[in-house]
């Protein structure tokens, strides 16, 4: 894998990463607004009770088990008798509000408790979080508090406060409380608190991750191959398939730097197709392109050491570059590729050489290292013009004069 690729692949793990914490996050935020909005309503709900309880100064029960009087309620009328002999007790709304919430406990709703930092009934003492809540009501101005798991506990817990009404103080007076004074709060404890579903986001995660990454791969793949296309298109001869000549300019002054620094020889062959021309008027144009396909060949099947190169240098002509070659080497090279071509015995009628295409050849050696590469190309295409005039098909190697 590539240095790219990884940081593209690193990227979009790291990307869907934050996505799936930030839909944690979200869902989490989801869940605990609905816990709120429950023990909101619940709340509410007990409020308006003890509001109606309150309307009508109490109302009364029966006495049974679950309904004992009220040993709090200071009141001459607490416990009456009907005339048929029932005997009934006032419920304020204090005590509706107990009723109510142990019948809720009891059905695993919810947990109201209503308490105060001076409660009449000791019973209704706050827990340290209800104290530390009703303290922050007093000292803070806030009206309502909440929290997930309070001290480490499962559950929800929130608590509102409560302001004192005219209707109140008729048990709160003696207390020294006025209207609008905080009376305490209503604690409302939600034990089932829904666990978050991490399958639906994960699986989204996963299946938008593995499509990503197949795209991400797809498309590097494309792209490579893009790339290699472009490279081969820029470097090799689309006729011949062969190298190029600006492969060849590369690879000449590589190739140049190199014999000079190992002071090694360096040899190049100049090769020009014989009367192409009439070739391709005898033949068609078509016929001249496969003509220069099977001389490519013919020249690169002629080559065996892996640094030996050829490219073609223009329309009918090649060149060839033979690095740790001496001028001996160079020639014996130079002669492999006029007999292969021979070999190929491509039909030359309107040659005036011979009746099969034939290549007439320049060759160099480089040995003083005094001159540059495109002087030693120069001289390579010298010597070739002395094989074309000395009647071509011919190699020819270039003298200082
Ligand atoms: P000489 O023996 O002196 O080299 O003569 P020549 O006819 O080979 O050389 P000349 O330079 O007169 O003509 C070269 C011809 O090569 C002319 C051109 O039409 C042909 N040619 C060059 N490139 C291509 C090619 O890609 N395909 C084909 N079919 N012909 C080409
Ligand atoms: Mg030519
Ligand atoms: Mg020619």
């Amino acid at each position: 894998m590539n240095k790219r690729l990884g940081i593209v692949i690193f990227f979009w793990i790291f990307t869907l990463g934050i996505s799936f914490s930030l839909g944690i996050t979200s869902a989490k935020k989801h869940r605990d607004a609905m816990l709120l909005a429950t023990a909101r309503t619940f709340f509410d709900q007990v409020v308006l009770t003890r509001k109606w309880n309150s309307l009508h100064g109490g109302v009364y029960a029966k006495i049974t088990e679950t309904a004992l009087p009220n040993a709090y309620l200071e009141d001459p009328e607490r416990d009456i008798q009907t005339t048929l002999g029932h005997r009934l007790t006032k419920i304020n709304p204090s005590y509706m509000t107990r009723q109510i919430s142990e019948l809720a406990d009891a059905q695993d709703l919810a947990r109201f408790h209503m308490t105060s930092l001076l409660p009449i009934r000791p019973q209704n003492q706050p827990t340290p979080w209800e104290k530390a809540a009703l303290l922050a009501f007093d000292q803070q101005g806030l009206v309502e508090t909440s929290q997930l798991h309070p001290g480490q506990m499962p559950g929800f817990i929130y608590m509102k406060a409560l302001k004192a009404e005219a209707s109140c103080l008729e048990c709160h007076k003696s207390q020294g409380y006025k209207q609008g004074d905080i009376l305490g709060g209503i604690s409302v404890s939600l034990s089932q608190v829904p666990t978050i579903n991490l399958f639906p986001i994960l699986f989204m995660h996963l299946a938008v991750g593995s499509l990503g990454l197949f795209f991400i791969l797809f498309y590097d793949r494309k792209l490579i191959n893009a790339y290699e296309t472009i490279h081969h298109q820029a470097l090799f001869d689309t006729l011949t398939q062969i190298p190029n000549r600006r492969y060849f300019n590369q690879t000449m002054d590589t190739e140049f730097v190199r014999s000079q620094r190992s002071k090694t020889p360096l040899s190049v062959i100049m090769g020009d197709i014989d009367n192409f021309k009439q070739y391709n008027d005898a033949y068609g144009h078509n016929a001249g392109d496969v003509c220069l396909k099977e001389v490519a060949g013919g020249i690169r099947t002629s080559l065996t050491r892996p640094a030996d190169f050829c490219a073609r240098f223009g329309g009918e002509e090649f060149i060839i570059l033979l690095p740790e070659t001496d001028a001996p080497g160079a020639l014996h090279i130079a002669r492999k590729i006029q007999k292969n071509i021979h070999g190929l015995n491509i039909k030359h009628k309107a040659s005036d050489v011979r009746s099969f295409v034939t290549l007439s050849m320049g060759v160099t050696t480089e040995e003083g290292f005094k001159t540059s590469a495109s002087e030693i190309i120069k001289k390579a295409d010298t010597a070739l013009y002395k094989a074309k005039a000395n009647g071509r098909d011919r190699v020819e190697v270039f003298l200082v004069s």
